[in-house]
């Protein structure tokens, strides 16, 4: 689910409602509004071809995974332009106590898991979409060992204190932000659209897992994603997650706005360099093309910050995926 992007999903039903009602004239509808033809963004007003719902999960990087096909027919079909994810989000206003997101309900996408029947090894069977899950040859997470040392080029990153909105998506909680958040790197600016969590850490270095791993979602203006991952092992309480967790709602899909504000920069290790490697969503639809950057500095949590989200998700990681040839980079 793309949560920073309700706005224009809203739109986009809203758009599918006022189509429905048009149709109803003409024709009965078999399948319920979710499933109805939804003009895409692309051809605002076409013709009444049956369009299926993108895989609107609430997923973690899957949100962001309509935003990586912006230039595809799903999350065209959303109304994901590019760029409108970020800074045309709902609840300008911190503060502004509870609201709920609708669309951010279960059953808008195929259900997936963990573990169990719809659990990874089964992705790629349980929608079209999903098939990279399975096909992919350039799939996230990996084992990262044996990278190639360089300079790299350090990010730059554009964080400041932002209002920020909290959800437990069913699959991760994930912290949506607003506009004003960007990193610049290989000479693009990427916007911060989302974090989320996952325990344990999906990505290995040298075979071992941290603890958990916060998964900072990012796009460019094309639609582009880039990811930074930043460890989290047990240690000293974290102020910035605490902030997190605090806000935590406490019903499913129901997004809180947080009356206190979060800066990003807090989350980052000192010691900002960090290994790279193109890879796809961890979350279906294991959407291609991504820029990964994994700290390799670790940050430090407490053991109660990690019992906390452990207790709402004991294990949120998609196992490693073939590196396949990949070239993996590190700053020296
Ligand atoms: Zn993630």
């Amino acid at each position: 689910m793309f949560e920073q992007a309700s706005a224009p999903i809203r739109i986009a039903v809203l758009v599918g409602i006022l189509f429905t009602m048009a149709l109803t004239t003409s024709a009965p509808l078999a399948a319920p509004p979710a499933k109805t033809a939804v003009p895409t963004a692309a051809s605002p007003g076409a013709p009444a071809k049956p369009v299926m719902p993108p895989p609107l999960l609430p997923g973690s990087e899957s949100a962001a995974g309509s935003a990586a096909g912006a230039a595809g027919a799903a999350a065209a079909s959303a109304g994901l332009t590019p760029g409108a994810g970020v800074g045309t989000s709902v609840g300008t206003s911190a503060g502004s106590g509870v609201t709920t997101t609708p669309l951010a309900a279960p059953g808008n996408g195929p259900h997936w898991a963990y573990e169990g029947d719809a659990g990874p090894a089964d992705w790629a069977t349980l929608a079209p979409d999903f098939a990279l899950c399975g096909s992919g040859n350039r799939q996230s997470p990996i084992d990262i060992r044996e990278g190639i040392k360089v300079d790299l080029e350090p990010i730059n990153f554009e964080y400041r204190d932002s209002a920020f909105r909290v959800i437990d998506n069913g699959h991760t909680v994930q912290v949506n932000m607003g506009s004003g958040n960007a990193i610049r790197v290989m000479g693009k600016r990427f916007n911060l659209v989302q974090f989320h969590f996952h325990h344990p850490a999906e990505e290995l270095i040298d075979g071992h897992a941290a603890e958990m791993v916060v998964h900072l979602v990012h796009k460019d203006a094309d639609g582009k994603l880039a990811v930074i991952a930043v460890l989290l092992e047990a240690g000293q309480a974290q102020p910035e997650i605490q902030n997190v967790w605090n806000n935590l709602p406490l019903e499913r899909n129901e997004e809180v706005h947080a009356t206190s504000r979060l800066n990003v920069l807090n989350l980052l290790p000192e010691d900002r360099r960090y290994y790279t490697y193109m890879g796809s969503l961890t979350t279906p639809p294991c959407t291609e093309g991504v820029l990964w950057m994994v700290m390799k500095t670790p940050v430090q949590v407490s053991a109660e910050q990690i019992a906390l989200f452990s207790r709402l998700y004991p294990m949120n990681a998609r196992p490693v995926q073939a590196t396949a040839g990949r070239m993996i980079k590190e700053s020296n």
